[in-house]
């Protein structure tokens, strides 16, 4: 009778093992994805780099396949009648973040612009050192995007160039705030910071559809590029640059795009 009541406790066990064994073997296959599965590491120099990046994840694929991809070299334009672009933007309290690839700020909601009709949402801007588009093959040590999105998720992403200059005071909030390593968002509630004191004083603007400039590269963004710079002193410049170290995709080819102008 014992020995029958060992056996059964067994094949009882030796059944939960299986069934654990099988729960174990579906969710390796089927369970969510760890952060480095969904995420795929990327960089802007060695094997990870731009030039790999389509490589790395079937995810990233647009970044070797995608003929509408960004930055590129602002040149050979059509001068356009474009209308100017509304902007609306609102002060929020400083959200910085170093995220290794950037340094990024975000933004409160309730900042605008508005583009052929249609309303998008100021997200986040970060910056790239150096500059990410050229202006008629010219390299800018700084480049800021301000990245909206729009009710149906496609994007606009304004694009500005910093020049070495006069000290801008617009900056200094950020520059004392800057994490000089990767980790979460810290918040500064006191700092107010309005993002319209970072928009050149000139309205000139280039506009093309590109992509986003880092993986995954997702095209049908909406570009719109400064044609004037702002300015920051060498000291400003230096400030950044040593914490974003050289985060520039290279230049991307035009393929069958127009590239318009409004000036
Ligand atoms: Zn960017």
């Amino acid at each position: 009778m014992s020995k029958k009541n060992d056996i059964l406790a067994s094949l009882f066990i030796g059944g939960l093992l299986s069934i654990s064994i099988l729960l174990n073997i579906f969710f390796f296959f089927f369970g969510p994805k760890n952060e480095t599965e969904t995420h795929p590491h990327w960089t802007y120099t060695g094997y990870t780099g731009p030039e790999n990046w389509g490589e790395l994840s079937p995810e990233f694929e647009t970044c070797k396949t995608g003929l509408n991809q960004s930055p590129i070299n602002l040149k050979e334009s059509l001068k356009s009648d474009l209308k100017p672009i509304a902007i609306n933007y609102q002060n929020s309290p400083l959200n910085i973040i170093n995220n290794g690839h950037t340094i990024q700020i975000n933004y409160s909601s309730g900042s605008t612009i508005n583009v052929d009709n249609e309303t998008y949402d100021l997200l986040q801007f970060h910056f790239h050192n150096p500059s990410e588009h050229r202006l008629e093959g010219n390299s800018f040590p700084l480049e800021i995007h301000l990245v909206h999105r729009n009710q149906y998720g496609k994007l606009a992403v304004l694009g500005i160039f910093i020049e070495s200059g006069k000290h801008n005071n617009n900056l200094d909030p950020i520059l004392t705030a800057i994490p000089n390593n990767s980790g979460p968002e810290k918040a500064f509630a006191k700092t107010v910071i309005n993002v319209k004191n970072l928009l050149p004083p000139v309205n000139g603007f280039y506009r093309y559809f590109g992509s986003l400039t880092t993986p995954p590269c997702s095209e049908r963004v909406r570009w719109i590029v400064f044609e004037q710079a702002i300015q920051a002193d060498s000291q400003q410049i230096a400030t950044l640059s040593k914490v974003l170290g050289g985060n520039n995709r290279p230049i991307q080819e035009l393929n069958e795009r127009f590239l318009l102008r409004s000036f």
